[in-house]
């Protein structure tokens, strides 16, 4: 079986040493109940019930998957997934981060994605029953009816109930306008009937809770074309009344649930909507708008889904190369005693295990950082530093979600390959992190979307107002340490990489001008180019404190020993990115 510890201390870092994040959530709205004591109680309570509860269901999960029985039309998790979420509801997990109105704890997001990430780590197809729920439960703060909120919120944030996103159908994934379910007025005043197919939709059905909320993507009758004539509806599995009381079976069912490379005990279900009673959220047509509270929500969260699958890797693969012998180092051997080195001696298995470690703790700090501008964007008292924290967060949401998924596919693989022929057979459980990782870079928006919306929407359209925050905190942070001679193998080169960043962006969109063709071309080289730089920031961020961090000595020097590898092995990935860029649309000819 595969290990997960929880890895508290490296967090404790990333929250308290390198951001402030304590003192920064204690001086929001609500946030004098936040200190250490209380975030670390958290942290510790989480990692048990991750460890415990989650973490040895995740390979027996994987192996049974889910079971479909379509006379009844039901889904039955793997083995031990509904006692563990009813331990979860009864820990109060669900409501860690929703409003106190509405049953919730109210903590900052800071707090939650820690809590994520474990969960995640622990067992990631576990981890997407709760998952749509949070999504659901945002969505329906920000646009629903005070009504709606009392009878639907309360249950989820309670964990009575869960939420499903159903967006996608057979011809509509990426490009939303194209779909086709629809809704007519409901014999009811008030109610719809909706009708149609949705396919893919996670944790549909399943087996865990007492009802399933759906928030469904449907059109009006007199719905405009594309995706401006989109509403949003709520469509519970059983009928729920405006008093709250549940009623009959709503014409809602699961028609099958697919056969996957990965996430196998997660459901993910085709639901059949068969003029289903709901209810409309917000204004007609306007249901983009609550669409992307809901989809924000969630693609940080599979960010940090990527980020949970690279630190899992991590653990197993560090602890398996200081055990396997194999071979003596090149130099001699370095354990005379035994019959091989352990293969951590050897340059390239470190290069693989500093790659992961690179982008978990890098990952980690990047995501923090990510949950705390969204903490400020929601809670700060001063308007200005809300606007300003709204957009470096909508800058840096793509670059979580795009960059720390694809790198869970480059580090689960990189896992993999330190088990050598190991790390193919299912018995040690490292070719699951892999499989499951796989489906993060597509789910969520793919990350061409993700580019698409960094490179098109964030840059060109709000014309870069998140990257310019970026690049005037990495010029302060130059400046400060300008003369710092121990940092200077870091700032001077972040320093060069700013620069270019911010000319390759000016280029960009002059070049868009001529030809927006030049967007698409650049844009998936364009994400990666921003997240090395960002992360090249946060780790001369983590040099410049760790030495004065409460890290033990060891972890102190693994942490600048991490920060010159970032920057000798992966930001000079950036040059290639650039070169791509650079190639612009002639690069890419026709396919013939
Ligand atoms: C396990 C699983 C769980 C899921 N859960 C949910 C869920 O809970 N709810 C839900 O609604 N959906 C869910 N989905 C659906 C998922 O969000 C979609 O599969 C995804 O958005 C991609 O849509 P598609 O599959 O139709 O691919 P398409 O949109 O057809 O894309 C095909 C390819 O074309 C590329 N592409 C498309 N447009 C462009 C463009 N303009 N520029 C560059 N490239 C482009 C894409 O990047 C992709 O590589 C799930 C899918 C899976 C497999």
């Amino acid at each position: 079986m595969t290990r997960y510890v929880a890895p508290i201390q490296d967090m404790r870092f990333a929250l308290y040493d390198l951001l402030g994040a304590d003192a920064t959530m204690a001086g929001l709205r609500g946030g004098e109940v936040i200190n250490r004591e209380l975030i670390d109680a958290v942290l510790e309570e989480a990692g048990r019930f991750n460890e415990q509860v989650l973490a040895p269901l995740n390979q027996s999960g994987d192996a049974e998957g889910c079971h479909f029985d379509a006379e009844t039309a039901t889904v039955t998790s793997p083995k031990g997934f509904k006692q563990a979420y009813a331990q979860y509801v009864e820990g109060g997990w669900p409501g860690l981060n929703a409003p106190e109105a509405y049953g919730g704890q109210n903590l900052p997001h800071t707090i939650g994605v820690l809590v994520k990430e474990m969960i995640d780590s622990a067992n990631l197809a576990w981890g997407t029953y709760p998952l749509l729920s949070n999504g659901a439960s945002d969505a329906l703060l920000t646009h629903a009816e005070e009504w709606q909120r009392e009878v639907f919120l309360k249950p989820l944030v309670e964990g009575r109930w869960t939420g499903t996103m159903c967006l996608t159908e057979p011809q509509a994934g990426s490009d939303l306008g194209l779909l086709k379910t629809h809704a007519v007025a409901g014999k009811t005043e008030g109610t719809w009937c909706i009708s149609g197919t949705k396919i893919f939709i996670t944790a549909g059905e399943h087996d865990l809770a007492e009802n399933i909320v759906h928030l469904v993507l449907a059109r009006l009758p007199d719905a405009p074309a594309g995706s401006r004539g989109i509403s949003m509806f709520i469509v519970p599995k059983f009928k729920v009344g405006r008093d709250g009381a549940m009623g009959e079976r709503n014409a809602v069912a699961c028609g099958s649930i697919e056969h996957k490379m990965g996430l196998k005990g997660s459901a993910t279900c085709v639901m059949n909507f068969d003029g289903a009673e709901g209810y409309l959220i917000g204004q007609p047509h306007k249901g983009l708008a609550a669409m992307f509270t809901m989809m924000n929500a969630a693609r940080l969260a599979v960010g940090i889904q990527g980020l949970s699958l690279i630190e899992r890797a991590l653990q197993n693969s560090l602890a398996y190369c200081r055990e396997r012998l194999q071979m003596r180092a090149l130099s001699g051997a370095v354990a005379p005693d035994k019959a091989a080195d352990p293969i951590i001696v050897h340059p390239d298995v470190r290069r693989m295990l500093l790659t992961q470690r690179a982008f978990a703790e890098g990952g980690r700090a990047l995501v923090l950082y990510a949950a705390l501008q969204s903490d400020i964007h929601e809670r700060s008292t001063d308007d200005a530093e809300r606007a300003r924290a709204g957009e470096v967060l909508g800058f840096l949401i793509p670059i979580c979600k795009g960059l720390l998924t694809e790198i869970s596919v480059e580090c689960t693989y990189h896992a993999m390959q330190t088990y050598g022929g190991h790390g193919y057979i299912a018995e040690y459980g490292i070719e699951q992190f892999a499989r499951d990782a796989r489906i993060t870079t597509i789910y969520e928006g793919t990350t061409q979307i993700q580019a698409l919306d960094l490179l098109g929407r964030k840059v060109m359209q709000l014309q870069g107002a998140g990257l310019k925050h970026l690049l005037g905190d990495i010029a302060a942070f130059c400046q400060a340490h300008a003369g710092d001679e121990a940092l200077g193998e870091f700032v001077g080169p972040l320093a060069v990489h700013a620069k270019t960043w911010s000319d390759l962006t000016q280029d960009l969109g002059k070049r868009a001008q001529s030809n927006p063709e030049e967007i698409g071309a650049a844009a998936v080289d364009y994400l990666f180019y921003s997240g090395y730089i960002v992360l090249a920031w946060i780790w001369a961020r983590t040099a410049a404190v760790a030495g004065k961090s409460a890290l033990p000595e060891a972890g102190r020097t693994a942490k600048l020993d991490t920060a010159r590898f970032y920057f000798a092995r992966i930001l000079p990935r950036t040059h290639a990115h650039l070169a791509a860029m650079k190639s612009g649309i002639e690069g890419l000819p026709e396919v013939h």
